[in-house]
């Protein structure tokens, strides 16, 4: 009966080392730290760009107060045209050229906005294109992060569970029994093997008849060809 409590006792703690292994997963979880990545990856794009559009509308804003002074003066200009002062040939060809110029500056002024604001639309397009991708990469990572929280949570549940589980057991144990099994695991895996079909659960070497009845009484016995403690479950035979 004690080596039967052993056996449990082994199988639960190869549990609790699986358990372990998927805890660390978790812990050292790759796509959210991908995710993570490519989140701020995304954000500082985002301020680049929305640093670019400030820029731009601010560019804009003076080419258009330009603009606007500059219309200012040709109508000035045009006034003038109309003024006794203007009074010969030579006074008003330079008044002529002065609207001129006047009006090719507003011209260039006008295209340059033109360009200015084709660029802030693909700005403004770029900028909408990220925040998709942005709100697509937060939900996945929200799920993933959801996900590995309820995953984590079970698995704490049962590694607390198997902890008092393994403790219960050992008390069930017979102190020499469980050093011997405890040494024994420093040197081969699975220390207690179950007997299945007369062989040896941990090598599949045939079990001798004499030995597999005494096991099968519970007798303390140990594989011949692996040195493995041997186990006979009612149940599973
Ligand atoms: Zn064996």
């Amino acid at each position: 009966m004690k080596l039967q409590f052993l056996y449990e006792y082994q199988q639960q703690e190869n549990y609790y080392s699986k358990l372990i292994q998927q805890i660390n997963q978790i812990k050292n979880d790759d796509i959210t730290r991908r995710l993570k990545d490519e989140y701020s990856r995304l954000k500082s794009e985002y301020s680049i760009l929305y640093s670019k559009k400030t820029d731009i509308e601010k560019k804009i804003l003076s080419k258009n107060t330009n603009c606007k002074r500059l219309q200012e003066s040709k109508n000035n200009y045009e006034k003038l045209l109309y003024t006794p002062e203007i009074n010969n040939v030579k006074k008003l060809e330079t008044l002529m050229k002065q609207i001129e110029d006047v009006e090719k500056n507003i011209m260039l002024e006008r295209t340059d906005i033109e360009d200015l604001e084709k660029n802030l639309k693909n700005v403004e397009e770029e900028i909408k294109k990220i925040k998709k991708k942005y709100a697509f990469i937060k939900k996945k990572y929200n799920k993933t992060k959801e996900d590995n929280e309820q995953r984590m949570n079970f698995l704490l549940n049962e590694k607390t569970g198997t902890e008092q589980f393994l403790q219960e057991l050992k008390v069930r144990i017979d102190a020499d029994l469980f050093n011997n099994y405890m040494k024994m695991k420093g040197k081969i895996s699975n220390p207690i093997a179950e007997i299945k079909n007369r062989k040896c659960g941990g090598c599949g070497v045939e079990v001798p008849a004499m030995h597999y009845e005494a096991v099968k009484l519970g007798d303390y016995m140990k594989c011949q060809s692996c040195g493995r403690i041997l186990v006979y479950i009612k149940n599973n035979n």
